[in-house]
């Protein structure tokens, strides 16, 4: 089962052959003569026997009406072995730039999901992102779908597919939003003391890779922002360009940045990683002191009690000071009777 996530489902009941794609070819690119609304109500009628993978509309909108492991019913000869994309419009009609990006996200979808290729098919032989009218009569005899300039825009549309980012539901920014964990300050590191760290320092520790850690993380979304608001503006400006361009113009800057952006990211993580090997590696360590640091004080305790008693009983001896007490009384006792005489 092929379904795209983040477009509209709307599976029809029928004009499809489940499980019937046997093979992917590439995808041909064709145009409804007709709007989005419209199509999607014609492939649900039974007389049409028509139907498509999906459908773009000039707003961006996309409908999914065939599950891509099944063969929908959109150009005769080709339908077992290409997928398919309907455009609302009429021939002779480019893509506007909501609609060029959003097919450029289904062919993405399509090469990372299906295997298409992103290069250029103008004949059944090749592969990659084809037109109808190029099967001829093997493929229903339809040689202006989708017209020239739609059919002109497949460099600007591989070029966006190549650049375009997945999109996720959730924002970088909700993922390092930095709670108000841990003190303010924090006592001194001051290391080891008489063979043991300080349970302060144990702590502080931790807590200081941990900040940095999350300070990395920051910063790395920091970045990442930057560098996708650069490559959307590339983008839009590559989109304004198409609409008025007969030609393609030149692409790869954006894969390029693409690739630095990937490159950047993987370092960024591994830094991440090597964070919190550090640690988790800290907190095992301090795990393990507090431990020796228990059972060292504990020790120490009972050594004190120890001697304590000890003290107790063999240098404070109560009964022996109380008969040298007694023997001191009674020779005071003597010399006192002998100097009074
Ligand atoms: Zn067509």
């Amino acid at each position: 089962m092929a379904l795209m996530p983040g477009v509209t489902r709307r599976l029809i009941p029928r004009n499809f052959t489940r499980g019937g794609q046997t093979a992917v070819h590439g995808v041909l690119l064709h145009i409804m003569e007709g709007t989005l609304d419209g199509t999607d109500s014609w492939f649900r009628n039974p007389d049409s026997q028509a139907s498509s993978h999906f459908g773009v509309g000039r707003d961006g909108r996309v409908f999914q009406w065939v599950d891509t492991d099944d063969r929908s019913w959109h150009a005769s000869g080709a339908n077992s072995t290409w997928l398919s994309i309907e455009h609302e419009g009429r021939g002779g009609d480019s893509l506007p730039p909501p609609q060029l990006a959003a097919t450029a996200r289904v062919i993405r979808w399509m090469h990372e999901t299906e295997g298409v290729k992103l290069q250029l098919a103008d004949t059944p032989a090749e592969r990659g992102i084809g037109w109808h009218g190029m099967g001829g009569s093997g493929w229903g005899s339809h040689p202006d779908c989708p017209g020239n300039p739609i059919k002109r825009q497949r460099p600007a549309i591989i070029a966006a597919a190549r650049g375009t980012t997945e999109e996720t539901d959730m924002e970088l920014t909700d993922a390092v939003k930095l709670p108000a964990w841990g003190p303010a300050s924090w006592p001194k590191d001051v290391g080891l003391q008489d063979g043991k760290i300080s349970v302060n320092t144990a702590l502080g520790s931790t807590y200081g890779h941990a900040q940095r850690s999350a300070e990395n993380s920051a910063q790395l979304v920091r970045d990442v922002q930057d560098l996708r608001a650069a490559v959307a503006d590339r983008g839009a400006g590559r989109a304004r360009a198409s609409g008025l361009m007969t030609t393609p113009e030149p692409s790869g800057s954006v894969a390029v940045e693409l690739a630095q952006l990937r490159g950047e990211l993987g370092a960024g993580l591994a830094e991440i990683k090597g964070s919190l090997g550090v640690l988790v590696e800290r907190t095992a360590r301090t795990d393990a002191d507090l431990k020796q640091l228990r059972a060292d004080t504990e020790g120490s305790a009972r050594g004190l009690q120890h001697e304590i008693d000890e003290l107790k009983r063999a240098r404070w001896p109560l009964a022996q000071i109380g008969s040298l007490l007694a023997v001191g009384a009674l020779i005071v006792s003597v010399v006192a009777l002998f100097t009074s005489n």
